[in-house]
């Protein structure tokens, strides 16, 4: 039976989601799909010719279908595409070798066909996700997809082949399934995963030192058992795969691994025996010696997806323990820097030497007050304030008793600020500047003579001041009612305003020096 195949299996396999379940009218993807499916014919044509002739001695080849590996890969990738690939393949490879005529050409490469289209039905459903090393769970469903859908292409193509029919142990139908079988389980697993995202590491694993070991373990491998030295171990020849495919499985990723276990169990069950063991599948011991080696690749397969999870599933809790602790990293920094950010916003708003505002935030907050009490209509009122004689208090106690004397008044004058909306700040030297919002020129009078009291009551004493026997202040205030306006005044209107006032409590504050100091002067 072996030689006069024509035609890979095919078995279950997912459809596409892209290629077939969304209706797609585009003229270019139906373009690229025609290309795989004459490029995907090609390769199989070319798999079958290996699979019945590729061995040096005719009746001495193995048994392994590769072309059915070919096409169960491809209907879970592009799901019903696939399933023209096997009888075009079929049809192309008899034309070389007529093995068969063409009415039986026609229906083992339909029953090819239908166990694809079998691969594409079934896969998907008994898979999760397309992706065969995602789990053992996935291997196995389709895997499982590929025995049914083999034996459905055994079944059609004995509708022409009489000697398929047999399943006894001289049959070859045994033989032909397990062949199938056997093509599916070595060949899809390396097809698979040099597509996709499994295909990542393979250059990788190239420049590793182990992998090229590996191949040249494996050809020694093959070369003995060639040699028949087996023989001496009493070693069957697939009992040969086992370490070396362990190694693989273990050591490496599918995309390096999946093809040397291919390479092995070809090798093992073909062109590796010494000619007068060669498996010669023609009956169904023979077949179940196929279906050994097809076993032990399965479970090496099962192995390799075992070990990949694992460091799948290591790799992701590594990942997230460093994601956990890079964002409680990333939330303590920013909780300092907005502490930091906080700190600089304060530093750079205060005043270092009194603690109270500086002038640069008082400008801008006069500005904002001012805009307010614009669009409110309400009044503005700010006062001037200046220790009297303060470059004597220096002289006389000297500059750090005129910086606690300086701390001491801006305290006073803080204490006397209630309302948030107003400010004292200091304005520069030994001046300051107090802003109150909504009150009127009196009112703001009023308010400049409590804080002249509160510093009065401090009674500092200042020994050199022609003034007064104590620290006192001179204070000119000024007021505006602003009107309400439709529209935002202009800022150089604004600003002019600003001055304007600033201007008049300032002149005020002289007026209070001029006229003896120790005063209030607001008109
Ligand atoms: P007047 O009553 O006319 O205001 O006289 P004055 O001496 O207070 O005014 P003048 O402008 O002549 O002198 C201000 C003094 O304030 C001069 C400077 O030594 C002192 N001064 C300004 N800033 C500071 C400061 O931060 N610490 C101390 N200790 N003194 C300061
Ligand atoms: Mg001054
Ligand atoms: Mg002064």
């Amino acid at each position: 039976m072996p030689n006069r195949r024509s035609a890979g299996s095919t078995v279950g396999g997912p459809a596409d989601a892209k290629g077939c379940n969304r209706p797609d009218g585009h003229e270019q993807r139906l373009a690229s799909r025609a290309r795989l499916v004459l490029s995907c014919s090609c390769a199989y044509m070319i798999l079958a010719i290996v699979s019945s002739h590729g061995w040096p001695d005719e009746h001495a080849m193995a048994d392994i279908w590769l072309p059915s590996g070919l096409s169960d890969a491809l209907a879970l990738r592009v799901g019903y595409w696939a399933v023209p690939v096997p009888l075009l393949g079929t049809l192309l490879s008899n034309l070389g070798r007529q093995s068969y005529d063409l009415q039986q050409a026609v229906v083992v490469g339909l029953g090819h066909s239908c166990g694809t289209a079998l691969v594409a039905v079934l896969a998907p459903r008994w898979m999760r996700g397309r992706d065969l090393f995602a789990s053992i769970g996935n291997l196995f469903g389709f895997l499982a997809a590929a025995a049914v859908c083999a034996l459905a292409s055994t079944l059609i193509a004995s509708l022409v082949l009489p000697e398929l029919r047999n399943w006894t142990q001289d049959g070859q139908a045994l033989s032909w399934w397990a062949g199938n079988l056997a093509g599916t389980v070595v060949m899809a697993p390396p097809l698979l995963s040099w597509v996709g995202r499994n295909c990542g590491t393979r250059l990788r694993e190239l420049r590793r030192l182990e992998f090229w070991l590996l191949l040249l373990a494996s050809v020694a491998m093959g070369v003995i058992v060639h040699l028949g030295l087996v023989q001496v171990f009493s070693l069957r020849p697939a009992t040969g795969i086992l370490p070396l495919s362990l190694w693989a499985g273990f050591r490496f990723s599918p995309a390096a691994a999946t093809p040397i276990t291919a390479g092995l169990a070809i090798w093992m069950a073909g062109l590796g025996n010494p000619s007068d063991q060669r498996l010669q599948v023609n009956n169904s011991v023979q077949a179940l010696e196929l279906l050994e080696i097809t076993v032990i690749i399965t479970l090496i397969t099962s192995l390799m997806v075992l070990v990949v999870n694992a460091n799948r599933t290591r790799t992701n809790r590594q990942l997230q323990q460093l994601a956990g602790s890079l964002e409680r990293t990333v939330v303590e920094r920013t909780e300092q820097l907005e502490a930091a950010n906080a700190q600089l916003q304060r530093l750079s708003d205060t005043d270092g030497l009194t603690g109270i505002t500086n002038r640069r935030r008082f400008d801008a907050l006069l500005r904002e007050r001012w805009r307010t009490a614009t669009r409110a209509g309400s009044s503005l009122a700010v006062a001037m304030l200046d220790i009297d004689h303060f470059k004597a208090y220096n002289d006389h106690y000297g500059h750090q008793a005129g910086d606690r004397c300086l701390q001491q008044v801006a305290a006073a004058l803080a204490a006397e600020i209630r309302r948030g909306s107003d400010c004292v700040a200091r304005y520069g030297g030994e001046e300051f500047v107090v802003l109150w919002c909504g009150l009127t020129l009196d009112q703001a009078s009023a308010m400049a003579e409590r804080l002249l009291q509160r510093v009065t009551a401090l009674a500092l004493p200042h020994a050199s001041s022609p003034s007064g026997p104590i620290v006192s202040l001179s204070i000119g205030v000024a007021a505006r009612q602003l009107q309400s306006q439709a529209t935002a005044p202009l800022i150089e209107e604004v600003e002019s305003e600003i001055a304007a006032l600033l201007q008049q409590a300032d002149a005020r504050l002289y007026a209070a020096k001029t006229a003896g100091r120790n005063r209030v002067v607001s008109r």
